[in-house]
């Protein structure tokens, strides 16, 4: 089973789970064509999706589902409150699309067992994601304000994390952001920074993380060396070694983004 990031950061989000048999997206913040030129460019055609599960309503999430859902028939999973959120954000669907799951309750699509947990955000009612096939598991874990036990509960043991770095903190802070946003990222609903980041990759190594992929970087308040430099020293101070102990990767904002 692998993780690629189709598109990250604030603009638009989209990331594949996949193993040979099935194929799911995960979000789908970005446009239809967007989402198909990127599947090419990793030799998977549309036609193979098995379906999209939905972390929260946010449009640099949702933007592309409506679209995706119509032009090839594809089941989407979310819970019942962010279905609410975003049902008119997403035009018509047939209802045999519409799979709706209770947080923290496990479900299959294909060989990939599916694992939605809660996450602090300003949403509806925002979830992160683990996937699990056989002895392998990856997990997607943006859009988080604050750091708590029960997301490395939930994330724990997974190879490979998709783990949001949206921010450098000090950029924030001088940015031209108004105040009212600033201190909307920075709150206990709004985004992790690169050193929040490098909290969590610390922990996450010590569960047994092999590969971290830093996502959701804001445009105007982060860059990928910086986000990567920080969650690299962070992980110096634990004497935890980028190379020898894990690899360090950036999902980036317009390509696809991979640990290999
Ligand atoms: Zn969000
Ligand atoms: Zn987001």
């Amino acid at each position: 089973m692998e993780i690629v990031s189709l598109r990250s950061g604030s603009r638009g989000n989209a990331a594949l789970v996949f193993t040979e048999r099935t194929k799911i997206l995960v979000d789908c913040g970005v446009s239809g064509k967007t989402i198909e030129n990127s599947l090419k460019s990793i030799d998977i055609s549309p036609d193979e999706l098995d379906g999209i599960v939905i972390t929260h309503e946010h449009n640099d999430h949702i933007m592309g589902v409506g679209v995706m859902m119509r032009r090839y028939n594809l089941p989407v999973w979310a819970n019942a409150e962010t279905w609410q959120a975003m049902s008119e954000q997403i035009g018509a669907y047939s209802n045999e699309l519409q799979r709706v799951f209770d947080t923290d309750k496990d479900f299959e699509i294909g060989d990939i067992g599916v694992n939605p947990f809660s996450i602090p955000h300003d949403a509806a009612d925002p979830v992160g994601y683990s996937f699990v096939n056989g002895s392998e598991k990856v997990s997607v874990a943006t859009d988080i304000g604050e750091l708590k036990k029960d997301l490395f509960e939930a994330v724990k043991k997974s190879n490979t994390v998709l783990l949001e770095a949206n921010h450098d903190v000090n950029m924030l802070e001088i940015g031209r952001y108004p105040m009212q946003l600033k201190r909307r990222i920075r709150g206990k609903y709004g985004h992790l920074s690169n050193d929040d980041a490098g909290k969590a990759a610390e922990f996450l190594v010590k569960l047994g993380t092999e590969n971290i992929l830093l996502g959701h970087l804001s445009e105007e308040n982060n860059y990928p060396k910086l986000a990567l430099k920080t969650v690299e020293l962070a992980l110096d101070q634990a004497d935890i070694k980028v190379g020898r102990d894990l690899t360090l990767c950036v999902a980036e904002r317009n390509t696809i983004g991979r640990c290999r």
